[in-house]
């Protein structure tokens, strides 16, 4: 980071802890928090309606900063409650038939996971899963052999939340473009550590979350979808903000993406979820990107040194999460004892990754999720503190 003291002077939290969980809700930075607190208290002055007024450019402003950020149209970004709602809204948007088949990855995350299940129960498509290659990533030849004109929807997930991994978007893409299916990336874990564009990566659908790597206020989420796809999806769940009442019996829906928006909304924290955007373009998507690599690896590199400890990350091009175990010591536990050392990890679960960790025979694992704003010295405060943990008598097997 080309100035890691102005970043941390940004981020107070990152002083007084190792802070190592950006994959699961990250530290907003100074600016992100005087935006929301600075609207909720121009709410309480003049009301809701006035307040939102006031903000009506940054609002508007909002589709251009995230198509910057995505590399779409501004016309093809809609803002959300979560990555969950965006990834909700536009599956019930697709118009599926009976026997349809939907391809994801044995990295699908549970919430798609679970809502695909849910839409073939109620409505006939088929899910079905696509093994993982050599690497631990979806392996696209074995994609390219399912793929066929009965195939509706190939999910990818880009990063999965319980490894450091990439998944190769691009070929996914074009293997299922060559079919004639639709492609939804779940960016969730990748916009914020790494750069993210539709046009690069050529997919029809994303969606991403405010609160992990791109430092925003939780509760929030963006999607974006490809003007030539939108004309073909059916939204179902709309509003008067997708849709305008022209007559008495008569709507008109929108022809944006905010087809998929509804009207209310938090707009502290819609602020707050732009403002991050804006943070992160001022620092540069690749630079961001390289800090974060470098510290991952430096980390990943030194767990794995440790003895007693495992490092569990898979595939060939691996990113900002980092995920471990310490032998005979509870992925729990271990999180619990860090936290008393002053360092912020979390577990991730069988529960959150069905697919996943059980064939790999793990119930869970400790991820630890560095951004750009962790020194070196924390790593290696980590690292020592886990080297503890791993030498701890009766727990290690070495001892
Ligand atoms: C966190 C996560 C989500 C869900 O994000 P929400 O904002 O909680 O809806 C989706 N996919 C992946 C891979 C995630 O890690």
């Amino acid at each position: 980071m080309a100035d890691l003291a102005a970043v941390r002077s940004d981020t107070p939290g990152c002083r007084e802890q190792v802070f190592l969980d950006s994959a699961g809700s990250s530290l907003p930075p100074a600016p992100v928090l005087t935006t929301v607190i600075e609207h909720l208290r121009r709410e309480s002055e003049v009301g809701g309606y006035r307040a939102a007024a006031e903000r009506q450019d940054a609002l508007e402003g909002g589709y251009g900063t995230f198509a910057e950020l995505l590399g779409c149209a501004p016309d093809e970004v809609a803002f959300t409650d979560s990555a969950t709602r965006s990834w909700l809204s536009l599956l019930d948007a697709i118009p599926f038939r009976e026997g349809d088949r939907v391809l994801v990855g044995e990295s699908e995350y549970a919430a798609n996971a679970v809502a695909l299940l849910r839409h073939a129960e109620r409505f006939g498509t088929r899910l079905e899963v696509v093994p993982s290659d050599g690497s631990g990533q979806l392996d696209v030849a074995a994609l390219r052999g399912r793929l066929d004109e009965r195939v509706r929807l190939v999910s990818a997930v880009h990063v999965p939340t319980q490894g450091g991994l990439v998944n190769p978007v691009r070929e996914i893409t074009r293997a299922a473009h060559e079919a004639g299916a639709l492609v939804m990336l779940d960016a969730c874990q990748s916009v914020g550590q790494l750069p993210v564009r539709m046009d690069e990566l050529g997919v029809d659908m994303l969606t991403g979350t405010g609160r992990k790597w791109l430092r925003g206020p939780r509760g929030t989420g963006f999607l974006a979808v490809r003007r030539s796809v939108l004309d073909h999806l059916a939204p179902r769940q709309i509003d008067h903000s997708g849709a305008s009442w022209v007559a008495e019996r008569a709507y008109r829906l929108r022809a944006d993406a905010r087809v998929l928006q509804l009207w209310e909304t938090g707009i502290a924290e819609r602020l707050g979820l732009i403002r991050a955007a804006e943070y992160l373009l001022e620092l540069g998507v690749a630079q961001v990107a390289t800090s974060v690599a470098w510290r991952a690896a430096h980390l990943r590199d030194a767990l794995a040194d440790l003895p007693g400890v495992r490092v569990h990350d898979l595939g060939e091009r691996t990113c900002g999460i980092v995920t471990f175990t310490v032998t005979g010591v509870d992925p729990e536990r271990v999180r619990d004892r860090l936290a008393e050392r002053g360092v912020t990890v979390t577990v991730s679960t069988a529960a959150s990754s069905r697919m996943d960790l059980p064939r790999r025979g793990l119930d869970a694992v400790v991820r630890a999720s560095p951004h750009y704003f962790v020194t070196a010295e924390q790593l290696d405060a980590c690292v020592a503190a886990v080297a503890d943990l791993a030498r701890v008598p009766g727990m290690s097997p070495r001892s």
